[in-house]
């Protein structure tokens, strides 16, 4: 069965690998450019959306340097509630019943303290959430290029605010020649306050670096993983084991992580048993929705209707939620997915 956009726009989704710096509505960056005095690449929202998409990326950092634009207008505290409340509502217009979406406090300072650089993002997600009924939490990020010593300052916001909407820790930013195993001590200090972790590996580098984020750090899922296959041993022990792979389709293409879809390993982990959950890394940079990551899977990926219900399936299991809740989200997401044909 050929299934549609509308089709997929309809079902329950969950997304668990979105970066709120990557989100922001072109209207809503244009607006908060032009009371802050920041200067943008468009003065249009047509115009700033194609400027700040990063179809023709020559490697991770080029597509990681367009952050500069959206970082410089999130350095005040109303910025940043509302670009989460929004991002909030357009999860829900995806028809996402739940959503992890994360970002590095450490951006937004000194400009905000670490508190409200962690307290206007859960205001913006929460008021999202009683607005929507989308549930929304937070992970927080430290950066493979910033010093350890604040991955670590990270991580221990990220404890502090545990059980109030933040749910995890991660390792983001330009993975070749910035290896997690530096930035240890900040997993080791969110893992021993019973904090879960993930962190972005096999990305734009190779499978040595998932090595490092599973063996050293301990992440319990693996942001992208994409280049896992080069490595069989480790590919099979991770599928093995179950460590769920948080991959981002379009976003591979964009950084030439593959050089196009349909040779996306995503289908082979799958088909190996793996736990693929598809996500869009970012709405604004990949101009993409987890509508457009599912139709995708389906039309280059041959992904089924019953398959694309087990992606879905899969991100709730994969929830950084307390048991009890990932299981009331699993089966609120069973019944409504039953419930369309
Ligand atoms: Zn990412």
């Amino acid at each position: 069965m050929t299934l549609t956009r509308a089709h997929i726009h309809q079902l329950p989704k969950v997304e668990l690998h979105v970066h709120l710096d990557g989100c922001i509505r072109p209207s809503t960056m244009l607006e908060l450019g032009q009371g802050q005095g920041v200067s943008l690449p468009a003065s249009g929202p047509e115009a700033l959306a194609k400027a700040m998409l990063v179809a023709h990326a020559d490697s991770l950092e080029e597509y990681l340097d367009r952050y500069r634009f959206t970082v410089a207008v999130m350095q005040t505290a109303a910025a940043l509630e509302r670009i989460a409340y929004e991002f909030v509502v357009d999860s829900a217009a995806e028809n996402t019943r739940y959503v992890e979406v994360r970002y590095c406090p450490a951006l937004h300072m000194p400009a905000l303290s670490l508190t409200q650089a962690v307290e206007a993002p859960l205001a913006g997600i929460r008021r999202g959430e009683a607005e929507t009924g989308t549930m929304a939490r937070l992970i927080v990020c430290g950066l493979r290029t910033l010093d350890p010593s604040v991955s670590l300052d990270m991580a221990r916001a990220a404890v502090d605010y545990k059980g109030d909407g933040v749910v995890a820790f991660d390792l983001a930013g330009s993975e070749f020649g910035h290896p997690a195993v530096d930035h240890a001590p900040a997993f080791e200090f969110a893992l021993g306050h019973d904090l879960p972790c993930t962190c972005h590996a096999g990305e734009g580098d190779g499978p040595d670096s998932i090595r490092q984020a599973v063996h050293v750090c301990g992440a319990h899922r693996i942001g992208h993983g994409t280049r896992l296959r080069e490595d069989p041993d480790l590919e099979k022990e991770l599928i093995e084991n179950g460590v769920p792979l948080e991959i981002c389709l379009t976003s591979n293409r964009h950084t030439h992580t593959v050089v196009d879809i349909a040779q996306h390993p995503a289908r082979r982990y799958f088909d190996l048993g793996g736990v693929v959950t598809l996500n869009t890394d970012s709405r604004l940079m990949d101009a993409t929705t987890i509508t457009d990551e599912l139709l995708i899977a389906h039309e280059q990926l041959a992904f089924t209707r019953k398959e694309i219900d087990t992606l879905i399936l899969n991100a709730a299991d994969s929830a950084f939620l307390p048991q009890g809740e990932r299981q009331a989200l699993r089966a609120s997401l069973l019944t409504e997915l039953e419930a369309i044909s």
